[in-house]
């Protein structure tokens, strides 16, 4: 009998490096950044709907505000495109679990549309290609290639052309999350403008942040994490200054705005550090709500 019914875990991902060159004349920029993936995941559960009814979307879990269950939805587009590019007629209910932040820049819609991908390949027998999945990923988003491949890569371009980095040993976390999230081209446009006077370089990859991974040395990696967009983010919402400023004084090796932010990110040097932190920032009011994690993890995959 056919398989009914699929469910595929999705990790979130934090950059250890967004480095953003000058605005295109397209309106987008181009970045290379170093991507982690970290185990924090949505569940993505399709199933086969009997009838002809098209795509439908429920939303559970603790993340859901502000998660369409429209045609606006990550997971929804990416079943619209596989079903043009295969000519598929695809019935199917999609069931999002989900524990990633939204608009957090932790890429939870993107990861939503990659675990789409994997999900309809498996239970319609599409056997397609890791390029294949690869290439209708980059249709969706420029995050969405590498939360198919997870681990820890450097994506240049506008994010989605990813080579393997080359990283050792495991790295934990700690999330100070945001109730209201940021929007991604927001603070573009906020970077553009804080940066409008100076002249902006090409972006290039970070050789120490890349030496720190091969050596698997946390402290050397928190001592040159990067991100262009932190100062737009903080620009934008200024109580993150505070945020960073309470987790580097309890202790965290390296702290930065993750992705587009709100998000912080603090790197620890083991779970104790981590368990420590959480409580400090818990406790100095400053936070909202805050979550552990490591990484790397391994990309949109099919549980058994
Ligand atoms: P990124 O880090 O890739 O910039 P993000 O983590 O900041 O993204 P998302 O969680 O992907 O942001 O959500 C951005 C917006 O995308 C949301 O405000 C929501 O309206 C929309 N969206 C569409 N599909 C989804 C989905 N499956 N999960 C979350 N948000 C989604």
């Amino acid at each position: 009998m056919p398989v009914k019914s699929v469910t595929v875990r999705v990790p979130a991902k934090v950059n250890l490096q967004l480095s953003v060159g000058p605005r295109e004349a397209d309106g987008f920029h181009n970045v290379v950044t170093v991507y982690q993936a970290i185990s924090i995941f949505d569940d993505i559960t399709v199933t086969f709907t009997e009838a002809k009814t098209g795509v439908s979307i429920s939303v559970t879990g603790d993340q859901t505000h502000g998660v369409p269950t429209d045609e606006n939805n990550l997971a929804t587009k990416a079943i619209a495109l596989l079903s043009k590019e295969y000519d598929l007629d695809i019935d199917v209910h999609v069931e999002i679990k989900k524990s990633i932040p939204v608009a957090g820049g932790m890429a939870g819609g993107s990861a939503d549309a990659a675990a789409a991908i994997v999900a309809i390949d498996y239970l319609y027998s599409l056997g397609m290609s890791r390029e294949e999945m690869s290439e209708i990923a980059a249709q969706l988003g420029s995050d969405v290639p590498f939360m198919l491949s997870g681990g820890t890569a450097i994506g240049t371009g506008h994010g989605e052309m990813l080579t393997a980095a080359l990283s050792r040993g495991t790295y934990h976390w700690v999330f100070a999350l945001s109730s209201v999230g940021l929007s991604t081209p927001a603070v573009y446009s906020e970077c553009d403008r804080l940066r409008s006077e100076s002249q902006i370089a090409e972006p290039q990859t970070n050789e120490l942040l890349m030496q720190a991974l091969l050596a698997a040395d946390p402290k050397a990696v928190g001592a040159h994490l990067v991100n262009d967009l932190q100062a737009a983010a903080c620009s934008l919402r200024p109580a993150l200054r505070l945020v960073l400023d309470v987790g580097q004084e309890y202790g965290a090796l390296g702290a930065l705005v993750s992705g587009s932010g709100p998000t912080v990110a603090f790197l620890v040097a083991d779970e104790e550090a981590g368990l420590d932190l959480a409580v400090a920032l818990t406790s100095s009011g400053v936070v909202g709500s805050v979550a552990r994690a490591y990484g790397p993890v391994a990309g949109a995959k099919v549980l058994a």
